[in-house]
């Protein structure tokens, strides 16, 4: 190679190593460059991570201090409440979720006598253990065992009971458990000996005073019992000396003697009745009764005194309601009695309005029934409406001053309300008049409502003609309910006006201006043939009135809505001009045969000389045995039986007779003659299979009405003669 190729190719070699030189100068100048700026980022980034590490440990610093203040005080607060619950005589401890004891005040461990076993981490079972094995605690009834299983299964619950333990020291520790959240309990043994033997003075003061009371009201009910069998000679003779022949002033002495022992007899058997409940021995007895029938049978004892100041007694029984329900009769009838007997006392001018209402529950058999008696008297004064069903209270004024009482009969009754799990209540308007009611839950006596009333046959329209408003409205709304049309007018020579179209008239007696029975004639005489009946409160006088010629029936009112429908019936216009009369034509039927069971020959005589003006055939028996026998020899239809009696008793008689009957077959009706029963004794009485029972002293019109009522069909009514006497003097 020549000298010029080789320079050439020297130099191109030395231009190429030059270039490369140079590439890799501004490479390496690049990476510097990108060294520089990525050293100035990281000074940039160390100087602001420095200024956040200040930031952070002053933070640091400050929450360090609040910590340690605040540490301080959860110290302060918890070491006070620890203070103030170990201050407490109440015992208190923790327990942790496994039942193991946290802490507890020292009244908690000083019941186990600061026991060294008994400290924090003690599981709860031991602590039970401990309790009964040391005898800390009086365990009662039950044994050690039982009684740790108890608490046992009480601790388990989610929320203990508060349950009272009692100690060996007769201390009384009420523990109260309280679960927390994270199953933590926290446990308090409150000391409530004080309040236990507190509650402990009370019930025995309770009792003694109750036992005291129970005695009074025995002993009470015990006198007023014994008073009664001798009352029964006073009475009894006075009502004997009565019907003999006495001048006008022995008369008088000897109705005085009769109504002041008559008066004296009304407050014992209150006094014996309050006592009897206070007592708790008076008892219901319940049996199937017919509730208007009730009603009705205490508006005819109350007639004669509302006839007395001219008051009307009006009935409004709710015509779907029944009638017939489980109850006791004779209870039920003391409150109606009382309550009437009150509302005709207060009230001189207006009416007495019995209301029933309720909803039977069919289903269940059962009915709530409400029974309401409004009075147009003189009312209550508001301050004084809780005062009066206390016993022996009377609103005291002028006023009231002008009637007697006891004041008991309302106390008696509101209680007999609450034994039959009743409620009684009052309103009233001073001067206006009361409204008394009370309401009584009663089994119903039959599964079925009362039966839709025959609707009379040929009767589209009545006219109801009354001058009282509520009478009007009563009697309308029943025949309507049963379908019929009613006009109603207040007084009579409007429904003379009117009688076009009339089917029947149904006219109260008693009316001002012209009444019922001169309704009666003048319709008669202004040649209408329309049927009248007349609605009276004292049909007997009624009937002896020359105006009852013109009527078609005379029907004692209030009456009960059967009896008043049935007569309707029969009234209708079908029946023309036949008049009514009913009384009884005389048969040639045997007399009534009746047994007397009496022992006591004074009371023979009184029950002789009562029962003088009666055609019946009347036997005593001496004592039971003999009353055994002439119930098979005589054939009584009934028999009067007096309960204590020598040889056998009146109940054991009827026991033999009922058993005589069994085999024979019939049921004679037997009335217990008792002086009056005690403690369940009417209970033993009825059990024995007497019908009925009537209590001494003995009174003419009980046993008349006894009489009347058991006479059998086949026998001559025992009182014919009384009856027709009735009719004509009125
Ligand atoms: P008594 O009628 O024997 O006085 P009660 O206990 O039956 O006793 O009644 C207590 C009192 O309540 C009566 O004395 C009377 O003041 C008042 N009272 C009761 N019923 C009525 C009534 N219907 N109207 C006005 N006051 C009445």
């Amino acid at each position: 190679m020549s000298l010029a190729n080789k320079l050439a190719l020297e130099r191109r070699g030395r231009l190429a190593a030059e270039r490369l030189l140079e590439l890799k100068e501004a490479e390496l100048s690049a990476a510097n460059r990108k060294l520089g700026r990525h050293a100035a980022a990281l000074q940039g980034e160390i100087v602001e991570t420095r200024a956040e590490v200040a930031n952070v440990k002053t933070e640091n610093e400050r929450v360090k201090t609040e910590l340690g203040q605040a540490n301080q005080k959860v110290e302060i607060a918890e070491r006070r409440l620890w203070h103030s619950v170990q201050t407490i005589t109440d015992g208190f401890a923790f327990f942790n979720s496994e039942n193991r004891m946290i802490a507890a005040n020292s009244s908690y461990l000083t019941v186990f006598d600061n026991l060294e076993l008994i400290r924090p981490g003690v599981h709860y079972v031991t602590i039970l253990q401990v309790l009964t094995d040391e005898g800390i605690i009086n365990t009662g009834k039950l044994t050690p065992e039982a009684w740790r299983e108890l608490m046992t299964e009480r601790w388990m619950q989610p929320q203990p009971e508060p349950i009272t333990i009692r100690l060996w020291n007769d201390q009384y520790i009420k523990l109260v458990d309280r679960r927390g959240h994270g199953g933590d309990i926290v446990s308090l043994g409150l000391n409530i000996t004080e309040a236990v033997q507190y509650e402990k003075q009370l019930k025995s003061a309770r009792a003694e005073a109750e036992a005291a009371s129970r005695a009074k009201s025995a002993f009470l009910a015990n006198m007023s019992h014994e008073i009664r069998t001798p009352m029964n000679g006073v009475v009894g003779m006075a009502e004997l000396l009565c019907d003999t022949g006495l001048s006008e002033e022995q008369q008088l002495y000897v109705e005085t003697i009769k109504n002041s022992g008559e008066a004296l007899l009304v407050i014992i058997n209150d006094v014996l009745d309050y006592s009897k409940i206070e007592a708790q021995k008076l008892q219901l007895h319940p049996e199937p009764f017919d509730l208007e029938r009730c009603i009705h049978d205490v508006i005819m004892l109350l007639q004669p005194s509302a006839r007395e100041k001219n008051l009307t007694l009006l009935v409004d029984y709710d015509l779907f309601l029944p009638t017939v329900y489980v109850g006791d009769p004779g209870r039920i009838r003391q409150v109606l009695t009382n309550l009437m007997g009150n509302a005709v006392k207060f009230t001189s001018q207006g009416h007495v309005l019995v209301r029933v209402t309720g909803v039977p529950d069919l289903e269940n058999g059962q009915a709530v029934v409400n029974i309401a008696i409004e009075d147009t008297g003189i009312g209550i004064p508001e301050d004084k409406i809780k005062h009066i069903f206390g016993e022996f209270n009377q609103v005291e004024n002028e006023r009231n001053r002008q009637f007697d009482g006891t004041g008991l009969g309302l106390a008696i009754s509101k209680r007999l309300v609450d034994l039959m799990s009743g409620e009684m209540w009052v309103t009233s308007e001073d001067g206006v008049g009361s409204c008394f009611g009370f309401k009584v839950p009663f089994e119903l006596g039959t599964a079925e409502l009362p039966a839709h009333p025959p609707v009379p046959e040929g009767l589209r329209l009545i006219m109801v003609v009354d001058d009282i408003e509520a009478n009007r409205t009563i009697l309308r709304r029943q025949l309507e309910q049963i379908g019929m049309g009613v006009m109603t007018c207040s007084n009579a020579k409007e429904a003379l006006e009117q009688l076009n179209q009339i089917d029947l008239v149904l006219t109260d007696h008693n009316m001002p201006g012209m009444d019922g029975l001169e309704l009666a004639e003048a319709t008669c005489a202004a040649g209408s043939e329309v049927p009248i009946v007349l609605l009276s409160s004292n049909s007997t006088y009624a009937a002896s009135d020359p105006g009852a010629q013109h009527v078609h029936a005379i029907l004692q009112k209030p009456l009960p809505r059967a009896d008043l429908f049935t007569h309707l019936q029969s009234v209708g216009p079908l029946l023309g001009n036949q008049k009514a009369n009913t009384a009884n034509s005389g048969s040639d039927e045997r007399k009534m045969r009746v047994l007397a069971a009496e022992d006591n020959k004074t009371n023979q005589l009184v029950f002789r000389k009562m029962i003088k003006n009666a055609d019946v055939d009347l036997e005593f028996a001496d004592n039971g045995e003999e009353a055994v026998e002439l119930f098979q020899s005589f054939e009584p239809d009934m028999i009067f039986m007096d309960i204590s009696m020598p040889k056998m008793d009146g109940k054991e008689a009827a026991t033999k007779i009922r058993e005589i009957e069994k085999e024979r077959g019939g049921h004679i009706p037997i009335v217990a003659l008792t002086a009056h029963a005690m403690d369940g004794d009417d209970q033993g009485i009825l059990a024995s299979g007497i019908d009925h029972y009537l209590t001494k002293p003995l009174r003419k019109p009980q046993i008349h009405s006894k009489l009347r009522e058991l006479c059998p069909a086949e026998a001559s009514p025992p009182f014919p003669e009384e009856e027709a006497d009735a009719r004509q003097t009125g």
